[in-house]
């Protein structure tokens, strides 16, 4: 059982996937808080930056990253007895070093995640891939652990970004009445959601403003024959645009919103390599074509992947095998 094993663990890492999101770092932090309640030592690590819209956050100060402090990090992954994987399920999504260091620990391994196809690389896992977010299972975790009253205002408002941010405000089909009852629950525990919603939605920068604006009036683009909408953004132009860690976030579901329009790219060079995020409507299994073309994954409407080929060429790539795929649908 895990109660009991959970019981015997001083020390536990918490960790959570690369370039994280409101889902993986709410949760995180969450579920540290929840461990510091029960009078463990714990503590989150993730492989790089949050970005700067999840700050406000309880505990972000206290979150180590990999990146800058791979020492550190890898004696504290060394010395956990219990190690968490939040919000992933192959250790590929946390770079090569981090995956190595939580290979080769001996701490016993939980995974709680909503991805499809977790591999198999933990000792425990609730992966439930039906779920709009592991926010909602990390609550789930605490209330079948019979702890719900332990839920303070810091694990509520790191539950409630989880939920938000991955549901798309509650908007996914992922969305389910239980989703609302956790919701409610806390709120009855004197959650102050508005208050979220302000700090995640409402404080962009003016050179956010003006980067969406560029992207939106400059770049936005239908390809021809498919119902394909995509926005292309190169780092020369992120240079000038002043372009910072979070800037882009959710900028593909206005591509998406596009009438007419049932996938949606937003591509991104990013150093050496080139990220793409992938959105649908309906039936089309983006995931499935980001896993073929660009060694990603995700979910059937929402997913990513990654290209090395340079800029120009991964266009290119991108644009050749987008009217191949919709041959096969
Ligand atoms: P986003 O476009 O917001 O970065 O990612 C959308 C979804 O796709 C998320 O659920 C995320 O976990 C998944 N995803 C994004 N990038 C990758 C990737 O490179 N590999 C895999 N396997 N999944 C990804
Ligand atoms: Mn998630």
């Amino acid at each position: 059982m895990i109660k009991e094993k959970l019981e015997k663990f001083d020390k536990i890492v918490v960790t959570a996937h690369q370039s994280p999101d409101g889902d993986a770092v709410g949760s995180s932090l969450a579920l540290v808080h929840y461990l510091k309640a029960k009078g463990k030592e714990a503590v989150v690590i993730l492989p790089d930056a949050i970005p700067p819209f999840l700050g406000w956050l309880d505990g972000v100060a206290d979150i180590l990253y990999f990146e800058k402090d791979a020492a550190l990090s890898t004696q504290l992954i060394n010395e956990a007895d219990g190690l968490f994987i939040l919000d992933y399920n192959d250790l590929k999504r946390v770079g090569e070093k981090m995956g190595k260091a939580i290979e080769e620990t001996d701490a016993y391994k939980m995974m709680i995640d909503h991805h499809l196809h977790p591999t198999d690389c933990v000792d425990w896992m609730l992966s439930d891939t039906n779920s709009c977010s592991t926010a909602q299972l990390i609550y789930e975790f605490i209330e079948d652990l019979g702890d719900l009253d332990l839920i303070n205002n810091s694990i509520s408002e790191g539950i409630y970004t989880g939920l938000v941010t991955d549901s798309g405000s509650f908007r996914f089909p992922s969305v389910k009445a239980k989703t609302h009852l956790i919701v409610a629950d806390l709120l009855n525990r004197g959650l102050n959601h508005a208050k979220i919603h302000e700090s995640l939605f409402d404080v962009n920068s003016l050179d956010k403003l003006h980067l969406l604006g560029y992207c939106l009036n400059e770049k936005l683009k239908v390809l021809p024959n498919i119902p394909v909408a995509v926005i292309y953004l190169s780092s020369a132009e992120q240079l000038v645009l002043k372009n910072k860690k979070g800037y882009t976030e959710g900028l593909v579901n206005f591509a998406l919103s596009v009438e007419g329009v049932e996938m949606a790219v937003f591509l991104r060079e990013d150093d050496k390599k080139v990220k793409m995020s992938f959105r649908s409507k309906g039936d089309i299994p983006v995931n499935e074509f980001s896993s073929k073309y660009f060694s990603g994954g995700g979910h059937k409407n929402a997913a990513g992947g990654v290209c090395f080929d340079g800029y120009e060429k991964s266009v290119e790539k991108l644009e050749t095998v987008l009217y191949e795929f919709f041959e096969t649908l």
